[in-house]
């Protein structure tokens, strides 16, 4: 191996916004061909409004999102500043809350003014037939369900080129979520990404991507959130968005310091053609 081409390498990377975490990155870029995109502020900004409360009880609006915002407040979760957000914009006041659970990939749960108040998708909600089309945040408060938010996303402007980069350097795509079949395909089909991993709970991430390893195939990841840190290890070559934690940087081998996800390709093309250089 000669030093001075990785260390070209990791020079041309650092004005690209790529972080090459040593030569073992550049090894595992060599033969990957599955490549799995976390969705939530990975494809999306992961920057969630919510676009409709609908009341589900005889509770008012603003009750609603005065326990759904008391119960967020404690949480880092993307929807979770959504929903202070709307709450702060309208003015409702939130409460003092104690014992205050997250459950990753579903919500979080906390007691508000003597109320047990659940705020998360129907894995954590029991929403018995309260059915809807599209992805939902459920509030209950005592077992019953009092609200739905409808949370909308934006995918990230660069995500079709990127997609299609990696189809054209002859990567298969997977999108992996915790999110709802129904959000996940949605996302799929509108990127033309291959295969959809959906219902995915933070803590089987890891699981999937050596599912797919076990199948013979050698698996980047792309990802952000604290989430995605043990999927990030696990994969041949972990790659990290910017908006990544501490944890997700120190469990990846590829650091993507710009939001632009044209990146992703140019980092997989760049250790590759880094790699070659050394052999
Ligand atoms: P992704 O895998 O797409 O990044 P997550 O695993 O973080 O998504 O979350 C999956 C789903 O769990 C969210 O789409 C949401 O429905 C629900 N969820 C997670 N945390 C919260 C929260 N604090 N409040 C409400 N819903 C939540
Ligand atoms: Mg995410």
């Amino acid at each position: 191996a000669t030093p001075t081409a990785l260390m070209v390498g990791i020079g041309r990377g650092a004005t690209l916004g790529i972080l090459i975490k040593g030569q073992d990155a550049l090894e595992a870029s060599g033969v990957i061909d599955t490549i799995v995109l976390d969705k939530t502020g990975t494809l999306t900004t992961g920057d969630l409004t919510v676009t409709t409360v609908g009341l589900t009880a005889d509770l008012t609006r603003e009750e609603v999102l005065g326990y759904a915002a008391s119960v967020e407040r404690g949480s880092e979760h993307p929807v979770a500043r959504a929903v202070e957000d709307l709450a702060a914009g309208e003015q409702v006041a939130t409460h003092p809350i104690t014992n205050f659970t997250t459950h990753p990939g579903q919500g979080a749960t906390a007691t508000v003014t003597g109320k047990q108040v659940a705020v998360g998708n129907h894995a954590l909600v029991d929403v018995g037939d309260h059915v809807v089309a599209g992805p939902a945040v459920w509030v209950a408060v005592d077992g019953q369900v009092v609200g739905r938010l409808d949370i909308a996303d934006r995918l990230r402007s660069t995500a079709g080129d990127a997609v299609r980069e990696l189809h054209a350097a002859g990567l298969r795509t997977v999108l992996l979520t915790g999110d709802s079949e129904a959000a996940a395909r949605e996302v799929a089909g509108e990127l033309g990404i291959d295969d959809v991993r959906a219902g995915v709970l933070p803590a089987d991430k890891a699981g999937v991507i050596a599912e797919l390893q076990a199948d013979g195939h050698r698996v980047a990841m792309v990802g952000d959130g604290i989430n995605d840190a043990a999927a990030l290890a696990t994969a041949d070559l972990g790659l990290a968005v910017v908006s990544g934690t501490d944890i997700a940087l120190k469990s990846a081998d590829i650091v993507l310091v710009r939001e632009d996800l044209g990146v992703i390709p140019d980092a997989i093309g760049l250790a590759r053609r880094t790699r070659r250089t050394i052999h």
